[in-house]
């Protein structure tokens, strides 16, 4: 690798994990209002398996990736909030499956001192959307009976944290013994299989069903999740792990019980400076206060970036996996 050069994964074109290959690419000039960071450790997330493998459109060649966390290493003319030197962090950058990215200034978050790279690089894309989840989304309170798939995977063991901080009830989704000792442990109440989960959230809410469901398996248990949501309670699908959910019919909603349904997406909840900053600062804080903790479930060279995609799409992995640097 030469000063101007640096390794990134390529995709050419749609495909399994074996797309994701390293290529030589020139290190990236940042924008005006951009930086350029030294990657130190990239997430890895499920959308990134969406994009490469075509169900989500994106152009190819592709470098995939939105999170990272690294050393600030240059900042484009305009730049006056982030220098040279700090260390930042992000969940809204692209092409961070490489050695340097850039990213705009008002997107870096601060990294506070102290705080590993594993998890600078671990927290800002599932955290923020665990956040916005349990606290914009649908805006959990202590009464509230809340159900979580994916329970001890990325977003659902934050989620299962953050819900039990504000003192709701939480009912965590899981599909393996190991992965229910898990969702226990992060301060789940109750923990379920996939079968029939609904009947089961019925009869421990007495009949009523969920305030609040958060689905991110999407078509293998949407129907499912609106059954377990209480009448003119909310149904929020935030992801299609199984695949995505097929056309709704909205008179659904009627006879289900005037339910509420949503389908967020990060971007739309850190809107602006002071949006992401008041997550990422209670994000933060909790993990400084050890009530947050972030499990990273695997590490990965940046040239094996098709096995990371591998295990996550085996349905095998707990909590975050990151490509290091
Ligand atoms: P996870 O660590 O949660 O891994 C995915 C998990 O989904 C698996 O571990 C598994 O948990 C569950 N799952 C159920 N069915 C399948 C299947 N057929 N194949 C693979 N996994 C399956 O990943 P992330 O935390 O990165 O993402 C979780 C979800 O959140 C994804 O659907 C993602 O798209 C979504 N997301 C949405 C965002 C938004 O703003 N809308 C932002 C970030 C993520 P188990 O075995 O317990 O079922």
């Amino acid at each position: 690798m030469t000063h101007n050069t640096m390794q990134a994964v390529v995709v050419e074109q749609a495909g399994g994990p074996e797309a994701l290959r390293v290529r030589d690419l020139s290190v990236p000039e940042p924008g005006a209002r951009e930086v350029l960071v030294r990657a130190e450790a990239t997430g890895v997330n499920f959308i990134e398996t969406y994009q490469r493998s075509g169900v989500y459109p994106v152009s190819f060649p592709f470098t995939p990736g939105a999170e990272g966390c690294g050393e600030v290493v240059a900042v484009g003319s305009e730049v006056t909030e982030v220098s040279v030197g700090q260390r930042v962090a992000t969940a809204e950058a692209a092409r961070t499956y490489a050695q340097f990215f850039t990213v705009e200034a008002a997107r870096a978050l601060p990294v506070p001192a102290g705080m590993s790279a594993h998890t600078a690089a671990a927290l800002p894309l599932q955290g923020l959307t665990a956040h916005y989840l349990v606290r914009s989304t649908f805006e959990l309170a202590p009464h509230h009976t809340a159900v979580v798939t994916a329970a001890s995977g990325g977003v659902g063991g934050l989620a299962v944290q953050l819900m039990k901080r504000i003192g709701a009830t939480v009912i965590a989704l899981t599909s393996t013994p190991e992965k229910a000792e898990t969702a226990r442990e992060l301060g789940a109440d109750h923990v379920l299989p996939y079968e029939d989960f609904a009947e089961r959230v019925r009869e421990l809410t007495g009949g009523a069903g969920a305030d609040v469901v958060y689905d991110s398996v999407g078509r293998a248990t949407f129907d499912e999740s609106l059954r377990a949501t209480r009448v003119r309670g909310t149904t929020v699908l935030f992801g299609g792990a199984s695949g995505q959910v097929p056309l709704f019919d909205l008179q659904r909603l009627n006879g289900a019980g005037s339910l509420y349904v949503t389908r967020p997406s990060l971007a739309h909840y850190v809107r602006d400076a002071r949006e992401r900053s008041w997550r990422w600062t209670e994000l933060t804080d909790a993990v400084a206060a050890g009530d947050l903790t972030v499990r990273v479930g695997g590490t990965y060279p940046l040239d094996d970036a098709a096995a990371a995609h591998r295990d996550l799409e085996s349905r095998s992995t707990q909590g975050k996996l990151l490509l290091v640097q």
